[in-house]
């Protein structure tokens, strides 16, 4: 089941990025230790309750070359074509102002629902200032205060009240969902065409049930496939699907639909920000993942070629160190029928599950080799582990006292396993507990 999309819209200084930081809280995320990122982030993970889901910042998609009402007809745009649910956010200090207006004005047009919110209502004397906002047709104006955390539970108990429900899963289990993310040019297109260009059994476009996105189904080998959002991959229309913020986004919202992600560099160009960006954001959401090397045929190379490539891109992707790397050439075609033998290797590795003996085997095995981290007297000690979820396969160790146990200890025991078991191409999640 794919997460709901929740996005805020509302014109500039009401408060969104002051909210969206509220309520994704502090979310530690590899992707953004990388200098610069953590300032622009638009798009995350959150959570409410039982309840998951991605939410968008659209003030911070950068349409900063536009006009004022048509930077926000875009982002109101991006929200009723991305989400599920959109939370209009209005600055309760300022009363209804005209630029509002315009903004509920676009809003009418979405069949999604859409959640009045009233910001900067910083304490309940203030409250009186939200029935102004009734006059903007939107219903009932939550109030909230950004700054002092007030009234989000409300509003999200709302939120969630409006997420489809979940009886609309788009395909079968034994359908093998994939997408191809990488920067324009890349060759991502291209890859495709040289997919479906072989024997297959054909292919129909449908849009997606949910969110229009454009799904590719096909079949080889009788195994169905289906390559997610391929139009994200086409010509662009709308004048925001050419920034980059929104690409990056439309390429993390494919990869949350996704079992497994082709991160595709392209050989000419060697290895960008962007792509780190978006293959560790694949990395953070557990997909499966191969590296695609594309247009090798287009550099001058030899035997040493492969080598120096596949160690720059270790040394660029340190977290994806489980993930294949593959050379290929969408347009002499060479190697591109083994990606998907390697689709469906690491499909099965990222849902492979181990019987609880065998993995203790290997646990104490590893104990025995390396003895648990101690500290001051006293010692971690492991009692039991037991594989708890697949997709990615994931872990839970019970042991005496989870503080004991180290980021490095952590590591180690991974390597022990994906040395005992072939999870080739999935990331692992491994979850200390303190046994009861
Ligand atoms: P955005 O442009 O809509 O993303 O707005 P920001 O989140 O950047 O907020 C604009 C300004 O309003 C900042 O100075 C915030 O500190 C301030 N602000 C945000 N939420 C509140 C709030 O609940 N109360 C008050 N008093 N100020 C707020
Ligand atoms: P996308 O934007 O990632 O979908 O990239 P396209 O598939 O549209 O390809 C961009 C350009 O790269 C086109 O001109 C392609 O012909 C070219 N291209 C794609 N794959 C290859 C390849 O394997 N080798 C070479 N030499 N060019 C390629």
């Amino acid at each position: 089941m794919s997460k709901p999309v929740v996005a805020i819209v509302g014109r500039p200084n009401v408060g969104k990025s002051t909210i969206f930081n509220r309520v994704v809280g502090e979310r530690v995320s590899i992707v953004e230790d990388i200098p610069g990122v953590t300032r622009d982030r638009i798009y995350s993970s959150a959570d409410w309750l039982t309840h998951e889901f991605n939410i968008i910042d659209t003030g911070g998609i950068d349409l900063r070359d536009e006009p004022f009402l048509e930077q926000i007809r875009q982002q109101a745009e991006i929200a009723m074509d991305e989400a599920d649910v959109i939370i209009f956010l209005v600055n309760g200090r300022d009363g209804v102002t005209t630029q509002d207006e315009q903004v509920a004005k676009i809003l009418y047009r979405t069949k999604k629902p859409v959640i009045l919110a009233v910001n900067k209502i910083d304490n309940p004397d203030m409250r009186h200032m939200i029935y102004d906002f009734y006059t903007l047709g939107m219903g009932e104006p939550y109030p909230l205060s950004g700054s002092h955390g007030l009234g989000l539970g409300d509003l999200l108990d709302e939120v969630a009240k409006n997420f489809p429900k979940d009886d609309d899963e788009e395909y079968p289990d034994d359908v093998i969902k994939f997408s191809l993310i990488g920067r324009p040019n890349v060759g991502k297109s291209s890859l495709v065409n040289s997919f479906l260009g072989e024997e297959r059994v054909i292919v129909s476009e449908v849009a997606g049930t949910t969110r229009d996105a454009i799904d590719t189904q096909y079949e080889y080998n009788e195994q169905p496939y289906v390559i997610i959002d391929t139009a994200g991959m086409r010509k662009k229309g709308k004048v925001y699907e050419t920034t980059e913020k929104y690409s990056v986004l439309r390429a993390l919202r494919a990869i949350e639909r996704s079992d497994v992600v082709l991160v595709v560099l392209n050989a000419e160009e060697g290895i960008q920000e962007q792509d780190k960006k978006i293959a560790g954001y694949a990395h953070e959401a557990g997909k499966a993942i191969i590296i695609i090397v594309n247009k090798w045929d287009a550099i001058e190379k030899d035997e040493k070629t492969m080598n120096v490539m596949t160690r720059k891109i270790r040394e660029h992707f340190l977290f994806l160190d489980y993930a294949p790397i593959m050379f290929v050439s969408a347009i002499s075609g060479k190697r591109v029928h083994s990606i998907l033998e390697i689709v469906n290797k690491v499909n099965d590795n990222h849902s492979r599950r181990i019987q609880s003996s065998t993995l203790n085997e290997v646990i104490e095995d590893a104990v025995a080799m390396n003895p648990a981290p101690s500290d001051k007297g006293r010692r971690l000690r492991l009692y039991y582990a037991t594989q708890v979820a697949i997709k990615p396969p994931t872990f839970v160790v019970f042991v005496n006292e989870p503080d004991l146990m180290h980021f490095s200890y952590e590591r180690f025991l991974q390597n022990r396993i994906r040395e005992s078991f072939d999870f080739e191409g999935t990331p692992l999640r491994l979850i200390t507990r303190a046994r009861t």
